[in-house]
């Protein structure tokens, strides 16, 4: 029985900046749109939703931009995380490769997420800001917004999805015990949510419908701002944090990933452990490989377009050019709830156009498959959504033992799982079912893709 080898890093080693790959991509990201006049919007436009801190970071193209040292004062309670090395997991798998993964399971969450709630929260309480309203898919984002509200006195009021409210009524309470509101979207309580229900009384909800009930409140009050938990730039960026320790912890090993693996939702947790080694390469380092898993059910990457889209069903946002299965889209009822999002946050779908990384889209059985036995070898009970990265991972491992080849993985653990237990449950009971989306409805979701007029 070989050990698990985990390589920690002191306090002190918390990055003081967080990495902005806008410095260093060889073409910009296309520029976001106004939703009338498709003309290219500025900071005055997204003032209503956001302090101004963010919105500054949204558009900066600073390589690095600092960290405000409370934040690091709280990101100090769980990170910098681990860094494992999956000696056990290698040898179940018979394989020559090297699997290493960054464990986000580490925080009061659970997740990656509060990596980016906890500055969310700061900037809006330093602008006076006495309330975040926002949606939730699983409950990851949603109670790492609450948690990041106790500590900086916010109240939070999050809208989720009723598929992911009536799945997991453990997220539900955990919100409720940070002190935050938690409504089933869609919802009565805002316009966008009547509509819907208008339409389907029993509607399951999606991100896209969510974000807009939370979009819809946030403009109406002076006090509320909104916050998003993944897709936007400042967002991915905030995540940055976890790649660049994981460049020390690598460094720490003696080892270099030839493949790095990430699950994407919105991409942030992907984005996170791979913005800092592709900026490397971009700035003349070593070439990775880099691959981004997604769930079958809602292939954003794989089988969405690369087209201006709204990034919420109401049409309340900005445009924004992404890989998209289209703002109406409403993915099946699948167990890894935060990646049942229509788009792909922009700068992860402008590198897959560059050509920069690789899109791959997984069946959740398999999914489920590679988490049970990730978790036999080496103990951590994955979040559903990172068993796609789990997978990705495994069959990245199962490909150098048939070719013969000793390669470096590394792969983001970005959550346990121990919140979706009833997701193991179906799948030892053999009722987690491969869903299949709606054909039909995805090509009327892209027919409806917004027109965009000369030069966008
Ligand atoms: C929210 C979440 C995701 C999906 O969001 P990304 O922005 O793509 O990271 C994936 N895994 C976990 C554990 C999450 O909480």
């Amino acid at each position: 029985m070989s050990d698990t080898i985990k390589y920690l890093l002191d306090e002190g080693q918390i990055p003081k900046t967080w990495y902005n790959i806008q410095a260093d991509l060889p073409k910009p990201a296309p520029a976001v749109l106004h939703p009338g006049t498709h003309q290219p919007i500025g900071p005055s436009d997204l003032a209503p939703l956001f302090p101004m801190e963010l919105i500054m970071q949204e558009v900066s193209t600073e390589r690095e931009i600092d960290i405000p040292e409370p934040v690091r004062q709280v990101y100090r309670q769980w990170r910098p995380s681990p860094l494992y090395r999956a000696r056990r997991l290698e040898a179940v798998l018979k394989t020559p490769a090297k699997i290493y993964y960054k464990y986000e399971g580490v925080s009061p969450s659970g997740s990656h997420k509060p990596n980016t709630a906890i500055p969310q929260a700061f900037y809006n309480r330093e602008a006076g800001v006495k309330r975040l309203v926002t949606e939730t898919g699983a409950g990851q984002w949603g109670s790492s917004l609450a948690f990041a509200g106790c500590v900086f006195d916010l109240a939070v009021q999050v809208f989720m999805v009723r598929v992911s409210y009536n799945q997991k009524p453990y997220r539900r309470a955990l919100m409720e015990t940070y002190g935050a509101t938690c409504i089933a979207s869609p919802s009565d309580q805002t316009q966008s949510g009547r509509a819907i229900l208008a339409q389907r009384a029993d509607h399951p909800g999606s991100l896209g419908i969510a974000i807009s009930e939370a979009v819809e409140i946030a403009a109406q009050r002076d006090d509320t701002k909104y916050a998003l938990g993944s897709v936007l730039n400042h967002v991915l960026m905030h995540q940055t944090i976890i790649g660049q320790e994981a460049m020390i912890q690598m460094e720490m090993a003696g080892d270099f990933p030839d493949v790095i693996v990430g699950c994407t939702g919105g991409g942030s947790n992907f984005a996170g452990i791979v913005f800092p080694f592709l900026g490397a390469q971009l700035r003349g380092g070593r070439k990775v490989r880099i691959v981004a898993v997604e769930p079958a059910a809602c292939p954003s990457l794989t089988r969405g377009q690369y087209a201006y889209d709204f990034g919420d069903t109401a049409h309340l946002t900005p445009l924004t050019k992404m890989h998209t299965l289209g703002s109406t889209f409403t993915p099946p009822g699948f167990h890894a709830g935060g990646l049942r999002y229509h788009g792909m946050a922009p700068l992860v779908s402008h590198l897959l156009e560059l050509g920069l990384i690789e899109a791959t889209a997984y069946h959740q059985i398999a999914c489920f498959d590679a988490g049970v036995q990730f978790a036999r070898a080496e103990g951590i009970v994955p979040a559903p959504e990172a068993n796609h990265a789990v997978r990705g991972a495994i069959n990245e491992a199962i490909r150098c033992r048939e070719e013969g080849k000793s390669q470096t993985i590394l792969f983001n653990l970005c959550g346990h799982g121990h919140f979706d237990m009833q997701a193991y449950i179906d799948y030892f009971s053999g009722n987690l079912k491969d869903i299949k989306y709606d054909e039909a409805e995805l090509a009327m979701a892209l027919a409806g893709l917004p027109s965009m007029k000369e030069a966008a």
